[in-house]
């Protein structure tokens, strides 16, 4: 039997982006010939990673961006090479491929990165916007605040989807939705819950050990989400929020995780960000539309968002 639902690829959401990001690069030309760096720290030897920042490069080259891979064998040395990075001024955008260190070294490197090169947007003061709904960096609304690019990529793909609804006002273009979220890192998952609360989607956030809600509350009464605490995890309660979710989205970081297949709704739209699979083959007979992967469209943030970093530079000079 035909399915009645289809697969859509990254790469295909990404092209969307391509003209956008030629002009800002046609931009920049004008006044930098040879056209914006980012540099990107490769200091482990993920083969996901290295795939990554083989994507990454050729995205940026046939677009007229500089990308430079630096590998930092000694971890040690990574943080002063960010420095240096930091205070390049050839340099537009740094990223690092995490994990290096895989504890809390990590995350005190992501700050290392200069927030106005921070193209993953994993600065802390990013981050306290997202969570608090503040979209702008300073009072008089000039310069916009950057968002997580995986976070970001996920809901520019909830766009391309159509499932935010533009009839609705913007911020709460997901209101009637249900959205389940298996990955709850501080990194992509609750960021993302909480973009999509705070857009008017009922979000259920799940991790190893519990299911938890985030809403906006009531009505447009508050300016930022609400969580509530549901249970521990259970396969019963995954079972239940599972079958009333209009999307679900799963980044679990295992080969051997899979999302049951028969807990999904007929129709549902079911979206990977996992580099590994995290669906079975059989959810493309449930799914109304199923994405893979989602790497393909982070790139195009990452580049958008140091677009969005170099026009702030220039706006504050
Ligand atoms: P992480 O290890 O920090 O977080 C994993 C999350 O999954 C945790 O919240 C954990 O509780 C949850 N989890 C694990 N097993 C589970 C289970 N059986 N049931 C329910 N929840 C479970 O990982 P991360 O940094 O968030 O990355 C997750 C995945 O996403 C990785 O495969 C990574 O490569 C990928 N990733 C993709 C992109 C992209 O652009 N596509 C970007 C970043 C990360």
């Amino acid at each position: 039997a035909v399915n009645p639902g289809r697969t859509i690829l990254a790469s295909n959401i990404a092209k969307t982006f391509i003209d956008e990001i030629q002009n800002k690069v046609l931009n920049v030309k004008k006044i930098k010939p040879e056209g914006p760096l980012l540099v990107g720290f490769l200091s482990n030897d993920d083969p996901a990673a290295e795939m990554y920042a083989n994507w990454t490069k050729k995205t940026c080259e046939s677009m007229g961006i500089r990308y430079e891979l630096r590998r930092i064998d000694d971890s040690d040395f990574l943080e002063e090479a960010i420095i240096e990075a930091n205070r390049d001024d050839d340099v537009n955008g740094i990223m690092v491929y995490f994990p290096v260190f895989g504890n809390a070294q990590d995350q005190y490197l992501q700050q290392v990165v200069a927030k106005e090169k921070d193209v993953e947007g994993l600065n802390h003061l990013y981050y306290q916007n997202l969570y608090h709904n503040v979209r702008y960096l300073d009072a008089n609304k000039k310069l916009k605040s950057i968002l997580p690019c995986t976070p970001l990529a996920i809901i520019k793909i909830l766009e391309y989807l159509k499932i935010y609804n533009s009839l609705l006002v913007e911020g709460n273009r997901l209101y009637g939705k249900k959205i389940v979220v298996v990955n709850r890192s501080e990194i992509v998952g609750r960021p993302l819950a909480a973009l999509l609360a705070n857009d008017g989607a009922i979000v259920y956030s799940v991790d190893v050990n519990n299911i938890q809600k985030f809403t906006r509350g009531e009505g447009l009464k508050f300016t930022k989400h609400q969580v509530e605490d549901l249970g521990n995890f259970s396969n019963s309660l995954l079972k239940d929020i599972s079958g009333e979710a209009d999307v679900i989205i799963t980044g679990v970081p295992s080969e051997t995780y899979k999302f049951p297949t028969e807990y999904i709704k007929d129709g549902a739209v079911c979206i990977n960000f996992s580099s590994s699979k995290n669906f079975e083959d059989s959810v493309k007979e449930i799914a109304s539309l199923y994405v893979p992967s989602t790497g393909k469209v982070t790139i195009s943030m990452l580049l958008r968002n140091m677009f969005r970093l170099m026009e702030n530079v220039e706006i504050t000079k």
